[in-house]
């Protein structure tokens, strides 16, 4: 019961065979989504890269598949080195779901509504089949070096350099880089070596059990949240297919008395024959239990190192979020150091790495802790308001807003970037500075096609001057659906980054805009700017403030004694209907709120 993973040859390393050390532009420690990434984005763009794994295969020995979600935006990555067409092939294109509250259907959601996009949502896949396919990438790559069965055992900052001790089957050997790339996971020997500290570090209480099984039939691309399931005794289920006609189903167990003994083969048989019906053949791949941490570094830089992945956050599951943060990780550096080594950027460009991804990793980590609790509250507070905003959910649409089953992964925006500019009014925000491309049709092809790993200017509405990167102009009569999905009324100048990114937008045709905005980089000192306004907020709460006013009312009961709640909910009903200061909308929640 297990899955067979490739055996990658250990050759001996030339600091063994010739006896002398060398120093590289870059080493990357761990061959995982995060270190892969990075070496393939680092290699494609000329950078010699030694990349270090002290295993001698994909995923994780003895455990199953962990990630199986890959997302839109990791698609369009991997795609720049012809990867992601091999993903898309062996696994499950899903766009949606499916949540249920006991045994009713609450909603299905669709989470690419709009058309004419190169990559759906997402793309089911056992991890390790992604991470072969990269290391079979890379193997091609005359500028990356893979050595497996090579473990870094000891670490240490030179003045100009990183040096590195390295544990190989022949024996131990020392190799110096210019750039570390910290992409050794969870247990990080990098981040200990360099005493890297945690902002935040929390084991969750909930307690998961994994059970991969395999089944014949129908493809079925709908992602199924249960809650409250009577299948499993009250406790949520996961349920969706990957590849190989193996489901993932995913079984809270927190609140069985013998936990232990509810994550063995034999209590998940139990448990999946009453999902699957009786009489329905199955065969267990994987079973085992597994609980998460909430954690993330002070710090993604130091010095000469970088922290990537789960070497620099953990979180739940939910919202698959991990490995997709850790290759849009590897994606917003691999161009940055690339820029650097080559002398085209001053080194104080690295910096952003931090200013970027750390917002981002933070932003992730709360995303999946807050579901991971909705999914299984763990104090009476949470779970009333949970249940509240279920009550409403099963009679009204809006309040589907508030349920959280894992808000799924999606591009990061990069709202404080030093880099981004704006000049003039677009009816985008999908598009504006920051964040990541949006795709759609353009010429034969797709515009993220075309944004091809070096910076881009594309001229809206009109053909403009030609400058030293790749430029291209669009018409509206040709490209409409790209003109409503950026936002262009008539003309405009964008400029995108070398990871895919808006960098900068301005009405108009202007060469001269997009040229400056692409020598900001080059030469980004960093000293403060003065940021990007930020547009006025939408009318309404946005997901991320639903999101907190889920923790605050749920931390607001539990503050409260129990026999002083019921008082204290009318109370909070009262202000509120003095805030919202409306008599109909007032009367329209009560009517919401009834029982019946
Ligand atoms: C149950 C579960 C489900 C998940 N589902 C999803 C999902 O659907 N989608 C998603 O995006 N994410 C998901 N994740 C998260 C995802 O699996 C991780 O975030 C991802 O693997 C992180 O990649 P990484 O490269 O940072 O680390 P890892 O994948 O852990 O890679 C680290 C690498 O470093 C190597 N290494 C470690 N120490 C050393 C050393 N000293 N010297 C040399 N090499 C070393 C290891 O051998 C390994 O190859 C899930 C996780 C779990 C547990």
């Amino acid at each position: 019961m297990s899955y067979a993973l490739p055996v990658y040859p250990y050759r001996k390393p030339p600091e063994l065979t010739e006896r002398r050390s060398f120093e590289y532009p870059v080493i990357v420690v761990g061959a995982g989504l995060a270190g892969l990434t990075a070496a393939l984005e680092l290699g494609s763009r000329g950078i010699r890269t030694v990349l270090l794994d002290e295993d001698d295969t994909v995923g994780a020995q003895g455990l199953s598949s962990r990630g199986i979600c890959h997302a839109k935006r990791s698609l369009e990555i991997f795609d720049r080195s012809g990867v992601a067409a091999r993903i898309r092939g062996k696994g499950v294109t899903w766009n949606e779901g499916e949540v249920y509250r006991g045994a009713e259907r609450l909603y299905r959601f669709n989470l690419q509504p709009e058309a004419d996009q190169k990559f759906p949502a997402f793309v089911n896949l056992q991890q390790f089949y992604v991470e072969q396919y990269l290391v079979e990438r890379l193997q091609q790559m005359p500028e990356v070096e893979l050595r497996w069965k090579n473990k870094v055992v000891a670490v240490q900052p030179e003045p100009d350099s990183m040096l590195l001790e390295v544990e190989t089957p022949d024996g131990p050997y020392r190799a110096k880089c210019r750039y570390l790339l910290a992409a050794d996971g969870a247990h990080s020997v990098v981040r200990a070596q360099l005493g890297a500290k945690d902002a935040a570090s929390e084991l969750l209480e909930s307690v998961w059990c994994i059970a991969d099984v395999r089944m014949a039939g129908e493809a079925d691309v709908v992602r199924r949240s249960y809650l409250d399931s009577p299948l499993n005794a009250g406790g949520a289920i996961w349920y969706h297919q990957m590849a190989d006609g193996v489901w993932r189903t995913d079984w809270l167990i927190t609140h069985y008395p013998e936990r232990d003994a509810e994550a063995t083969p034999e209590r998940a048989a139990a448990r999946l024959g009453k999902l699957l019906g009786p009489g329905k053949p199955f065969e267990l791949v994987w079973v085992g239990p597994y609980r998460f941490r909430r954690r993330y570094l002070e710090r993604m830089r130091m010095g000469r190192a970088f922290f990537l992945g789960d070497a620099a956050a953990q979180h739940s599951p939910f919202g698959a979020r991990g490995g997709n943060r850790a290759v849009q990780d590897a994606n917003n550096l691999a161009w940055k150091l690339a820029l650097v080594l080559a002398g085209r950027a001053h080194p104080e460009l690295l910096d952003t790495y931090h200013d970027e991804r750390h917002p981002a990793a933070r932003e992730n980590v709360e995303h999946s802790t807050r579901a991971a609790i909705f999914i299984g509250p763990e104090s009476a507070g949470q779970r009333l308001i949970r249940d509240a905003i279920l009550d409403l959910a099963q009679r009204h649409a809006w309040a589907r807003a508030w349920v959280n089953v894992g808000r799924l992964s999606v591009a990061s925006v990069y709202e404080d970037s030093p880099f981004n500019r704006e000049r003039g009014s677009f009816k985008s925000e999908k598009a504006r500075p920051g964040a990541a491309a949006p795709d759609g049709r353009c010429g034969e092809g797709f515009l993220v096609e075309r944004l091809g790993g070096d910076f881009c200017v594309v001229y809206f509405g009109a053909p403009g001057p030609a400058l030293d990167v790749q430029t291209f102009s669009l018409s509206k009569q040709d490209h409409g659906p790209l003109f409503v999905r950026y936002g262009v009324a008539d003309t405009a100048t964008y400029v995108f980054r070398p990871d895919g990114h808006v960098l900068a937008r301005c009405t108009g045709i202007d060469g001269h805009f997009a040229r400056q905005a692409m020598e900001e980089v080059l030469s980004y000192r960093n000293h403060p700017r003065k940021a990007m306004p930020t547009p006025p907020p939408a009318p309404g709460l946005t997901q991320a403030q639903i999101d907190r006013l889920y923790d605050e009312l749920a931390a607001l009961v539990d503050a409260t004694a129990a026999p002083e709640r019921e008082r204290m909910l009318a109370r909070l009903a009262v202000a509120l209907a003095r805030g919202v200061g409306d008599y109909e909308r007032v009367r329209e929640a009560i009517n919401s709120a009834r029982a019946t």
